[in-house]
């Protein structure tokens, strides 16, 4: 049809030019590994991606390579993301928690040509040089004075930089093209890798910020906990300069008190992150009898949020939003902000809806189906596996046929391998990853359930629930518990308060203590440790 509108593809680069037109008093702000704090704004961070983008090409990166980083949140990590996808390669996030043998099959999977590494992970590619692809170029992100000496020929990020024009012909990509690639991680067997398109990611850093205002919108001041090595830190070096927001980085110091600090400092008003590390904030909060000052808003996801720790925020005015996502998913795939009637609801009920993972995003299609495929209701009652489609979902592993065929069912949505019911509000429920899930003479016992309610006791520091083999059950669960302090919880008391929500034959038959529950490379509770560790282990017999 003629007289259509243009039709320009959607490329990552244009955020950051666009930020750096427009946005010009939002700024970057690191925690960089040298020690020191370093400022730059969104047109500084442009340029220097030019810079970087005729350096990378200088040292051989071309379309469609992929090129590693191994950092921490930093605006070099964030001049990567955008001279490496701008000049149409491929930039590949590594987890620097993934075992030895992790990394070196996902670089050799990838087939990266360059890897550029924070000072702090010199030590762990010192550790595996031998096994590196010889031709693998190797950058460090910082300046000649802090460069060490090694026996590897690193080369230096900012001599990369040093003397290049400050502007660079982006080539207009297909928007269909590969921007990013991210491993799953936690998983048993090899990681898989899902790769972003710039269409996805502009679309994600859309959808993302017309959905979370409260986080993303031109006066707020965004700490991202959750990593850039984990899909991308949920978009948020996507959507921060869309809209206009400023980027508070914190490097490697994401301890409760190294926050607390910079959130002060800093005025930060929205920070995004797992569970494990608002324990850290929480206590650093209740022993200074206040939260940091402009913080309005914490959004936690990777997995559930227990009830006891929204309490605690809401309960500091600090407004929190649940939400769920897959790194499959680019990764948001539902938000727990409440609609307007909601929020004139009593507080309890309040909590009770934010303890639910939330709606949807536009963008991302949510089924729920039984074994055989079924799809069941939204009713708030029926309980299946949860299948997403949308413009961020992947359709396919990167390069792995095998676990593509096993990602889609017959209609093309992605199998999210999480069990979920879905209310008549469009509210998200999930159950439990289906693997851990506990089942019990034929039904189902959800470990989330029961981890929200114990969370809720002052003597429990942190907590998982894990199935146990059992003879005449299949399966029952064992709760693993962090004591708080000396004076450690009793399993009736826990009982009690797990009987006012689930039924008797759904309590946990056994409490052990531990000091610490294992984590995986994304900083969740490890379920699958934690069943290893507890594999020999034999409940008490209670009947
Ligand atoms: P990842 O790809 O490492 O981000 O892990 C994705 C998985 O984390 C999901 O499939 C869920 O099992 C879990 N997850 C993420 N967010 C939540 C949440 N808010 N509540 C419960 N589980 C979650």
């Amino acid at each position: 049809m003629q007289g259509l509108m243009m039709n320009l593809p959607l490329q990552v680069i244009e955020i950051l030019k666009y930020a750096a037109e427009t946005h010009t008093s939002a700024e970057i702000v690191s925690v960089r590994t040298e020690g020191d704090i370093h400022r730059e704004s969104y047109a500084q961070a442009y340029a220097r991606a030019a810079q970087l983008a005729h350096g990378l090409a200088g040292i051989g990166v071309g379309q469609g390579d992929r090129v590693a980083t191994l950092a921490w949140n930093g605006y070099r990590h964030f001049e990567l993301y955008y001279a490496i996808s701008g000049m149409g390669a491929v930039c590949h996030t590594i987890n620097p928690r993934l075992s030895a043998e992790q990394m070196l099959y996902i670089i050799g999977h990838a087939e990266d040509k360059v890897l550029c590494l924070d000072l702090t992970f010199v030590p762990i590619i010192e550790a595996l040089a031998e096994h590196l692809p010889q031709d693998l170029k190797l950058v460090l992100l910082t300046d000649r004075q802090h460069m060490p000496s090694s026996d590897i020929p690193f080369l230096c990020y900012e001599e990369l930089l040093e003397g290049q024009p400050t502007t660079y012909e982006w080539p207009l990509l297909p928007e269909d093209s590969a921007c990013g690639l991210c491993y799953t991680s936690g998983t048993t067997g090899h990681p898989k890798g899902a790769l972003y398109s710039h269409r996805s990611t502009v679309l994600h850093a859309f959808f993302i910020s017309i959905t979370l205002p409260l986080s993303l919108h031109a006066d707020s001041r965004i700490l991202p906990v959750v990593p850039m090595f984990h899909v991308n830190s949920w978009g948020l070096p996507y959507a921060a300069p869309l809209v206009g927001a400023s980027l508070i980085m914190p490097g490697p110091k994401l301890d409760g008190p190294s926050l607390f600090d910079l959130m002060q400092d800093e005025k930060v008003t929205a920070s995004w992150g797992v569970p494990t590390v608002w324990l850290g904030l929480r206590a650093e909060m209740e022993a200074r009898g206040t939260p940091p000052a402009d913080l309005r808003q914490v959004v936690i996801g990777g997995s559930a949020a227990p009830r006891a720790m929204i309490e605690f925020f809401e309960g500091q005015g600090v407004d929190v939003c649940h939400a769920w996502g897959m790194t499959e998913m680019s990764p948001v795939g539902t938000h727990g902000q409440l609609p307007g009637p909601m929020k004139s609801l009593p507080q309890d009920a309040q909590i009770t809806a934010k303890a639910k993972q939330g709606r949807r995003v536009f963008g991302v299609d949510l089924k729920i189906v039984d074994e055989a495929g079924t799809r069941l209701p939204h009713d708030g009652t029926a309980v299946g596996e949860l299948y997403v489609r949308g413009n961020g979902i992947i359709s396919g592993y990167f390069n792995n046929q095998e676990a593509t065929e096993q990602a889609l069912d017959a209609e093309g949505w992605f199998g999210t391998g999480d069990v979920a019911s879905i209310d008549p509000d469009g509210f998200l429920t999930i159950q439990d990853r289906s693997k851990d899930l506990i089942k019990s003479g034929g039904e189902w016992i959800s470990s989330i359930d029961l981890e929200n309610i114990a969370m809720a006791h002052p003597k429990v520091a942190n907590c998982a629930v894990i199935a146990i083999a059992h003879p005449k059950w299949d399966e029952r669960p064992l709760l693993v518990v962090v004591p708080a302090g000396e004076d450690k919880p009793e399993l009736d008391d826990i009982h009690a308060m797990m009987l006012e929500h689930v039924a008797k034959w759904q309590l946990p038959d056994a409490m052990v203590f531990v000091d610490e529950l294992p984590l995986t490379a994304t900083g969740k509770v490890s379920k699958l440790r934690l069943r290893q560790q507890f594999a020999e282990y034999t409940l008490p017999d209670v009947g």
